[in-house]
């Protein structure tokens, strides 16, 4: 058994060595490690262990945040990979605006390895873009997203349950206060998702409303158990 684990490994290695170098995405170096270098990802601000279980943001112990015990979102757990900080901010803002549809394919491979195995949902849902938005930018981020994850933990994928129905200005673009106000009502659930346990996939979380809003949209169709699915969660010192 130990000798064709050997072989399967010394094969594996092989096709890595034939796979020419390429230069890292954040310094340039030449390597075989795939869009960013081992350096380079070491140095990525990677979400501290100790986090709260329901909106990802870190807490000294891991315990649930000041925030989630006063107003306790829809959905109930967060799977997040990074604090959304210098450079990953700029990797995501390259998947986004910059057409890199290789790093949607890096960071989901990154989000399903780091998401509890054990309690898994039945389906996965992205976050959708207002179709005016999709023609603009050609693709949403966030259905490659879910859609890799989805391959990759092998749970059925609904691009297409939820639809965005206003089209509100970027989250990113207004204070943190009107965020909710903004997406009040943004979203419509068209599937039928009773006794279903759901994952919301987006790129950043960051005060929650739009995830919470989707959130809404589907438990109004009978999802019972909502997680959220992010790459990245804002720290509050990066405001
Ligand atoms: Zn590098
Ligand atoms: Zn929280």
């Amino acid at each position: 058994m130990s000798i064709l684990r050997n072989v399967i490994l010394n094969i594996r290695t092989g096709i890595e060595q034939l796979l020419p170098a390429q230069p890292c995405v954040l310094c340039g170096s030449m390597s075989h490690d795939g869009l960013w270098c081992a350096a380079c990802d070491r140095a990525l601000p990677y979400l501290e262990a100790a986090h709260c279980p329901t909106c990802a943001l870190p807490t000294p112990r891991g315990e649930v945040c000041g925030q989630c015990l006063k107003h306790s979102p829809l959905f109930t757990r967060t799977a997040a990979v990074f604090g959304y900080a210098f450079p990953l901010d700029k990797l995501i803002q390259a998947m986004k605006y910059g057409d890199q549809l290789v790093l949607a394919h890096a960071f989901a491979e990154k989000l399903a390895r780091c998401i509890d195995k054990t309690g898994l949902p039945d389906c996965v849902i992205p976050m959708p873009l207002h179709p005016a938005k999709l023609r603009e930018r050609g693709f949403n981020q966030s259905q490659l997203l879910a859609a890799k994850i989805a391959r990759e933990l092998g749970l059925e994928l609904l691009p297409h349950a939820c639809r965005r129905v206003r089209n509100t200005p970027p989250q990113s673009t207004l204070p943190w206060k009107e965020r909710k106000k903004n997406v009040r009502d943004a979203f419509r659930c068209d599937a039928d998702l009773t006794g279903k346990r759901v994952a919301l996939v987006d790129d950043v979380l960051t005060t929650g409303a739009s995830l919470n809003a989707l959130a809404e949209a589907v438990q109004k169709r009978g999802a019972v158990e909502i997680s959220a699915w992010v790459v990245a969660r804002t720290l509050p010192h990066n405001h």
